[in-house]
């Protein structure tokens, strides 16, 4: 490891960077990463938990790389060892985090639309998942409510009126898919993870929704980080090669 370029660090998003999306790595791309940490230190950092990283990378991911943020960064992990956790859990606590649940609950209550189904917030670990119709509706009512709420604006409304009674507990709302919203604090995106990297004066990151509204936005855009838009693990591959490993740099 004598030969690696001190103070860069390389990250990578995992489904359409290191994966075909929702797919597993290849083999090849496997050596290819491994390749890869001979030369940079490597990290992922994947937008879900380490359960389904590990279902696309394979079980020994947090030893493969030298760093893993799973859920952005709120579970981070070094040289295959747990090194910090967060959850909106303990970051709202449940005093804040029953205000915000209960307003929500009965704003959905309230809501005359043509059809509810049930699981109306999705508690997970770094966001609440809020949907006015329901996560449980099939998905004929998936289409159906997208259409209505393309008219009504459903979801824009409801996030306003969120964004504005809960605006002393800095959430980020977004809008995303056909029937549900996420709800979590500011900066709790990809950049969170570059708390961890700190000792690096060159971070590169490369991911495939670098666009505005994608979730590789903001730590594209990060002035800590130089970032590489990627159209696929193929891609991911030339532009590292280029990067990385060609003679002459
Ligand atoms: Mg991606």
């Amino acid at each position: 490891m004598a030969a690696r370029k001190p103070g860069l660090i390389a990250l990578f998003d995992v489904d359409g960077t290191l994966t075909a999306p929702r797919k597993v790595v290849t083999p090849d791309m496997l050596k290819f990463m491994q390749e890869l940490r001979k030369v940079v230190t490597v990290g992922v950092v994947g937008g879900s938990d380490l359960v389904k990283i590990s279902e696309q990378l394979g079980n020994s991911v947090i030893n493969d790389y030298d760093y893993v943020f799973a859920e952005n960064g709120l579970v981070a992990y070094k040289d295959g060892k747990l090194i910090g956790t967060q959850s909106l859990k303990s970051y709202l606590g449940e005093e804040k985090l029953k205000e915000f649940i209960n307003f929500t609950l009965h704003y959905i209550a309230d809501l005359d639309i043509p059809i509810k189904r049930g699981t109306f917030i999705e508690f997970r670990s770094g966001m609440l998942n809020v949907s006015p119709i329901g996560r449980n509706c099939n998905q004929e009512e998936r289409d159906e409510f997208e259409k209505y709420d393309k008219v009504l604006n459903i979801r824009p409304k409801m996030v306003s009126v969120l964004r504005e009674k809960f605006a002393h507990l800095n959430l980020t709302f977004s809008i995303g898919g056909q029937i549900s919203f996420d709800v979590f604090p500011q900066g709790w995106d990809k950049t969170y993870c570059l708390r961890y990297v700190d000792d690096f004066h060159e971070i590169h990151f490369f991911g495939d929704k670098t666009y505005k509204g994608g979730n590789d936005h903001e730590i594209y855009e990060s002035e800590r980080t130089m970032g590489h838009t990627v159209t696929s693990p193929e891609d991911t591959v030339k532009q590292c090669t280029a990067l990385f490993l060609s003679k002459q740099v």
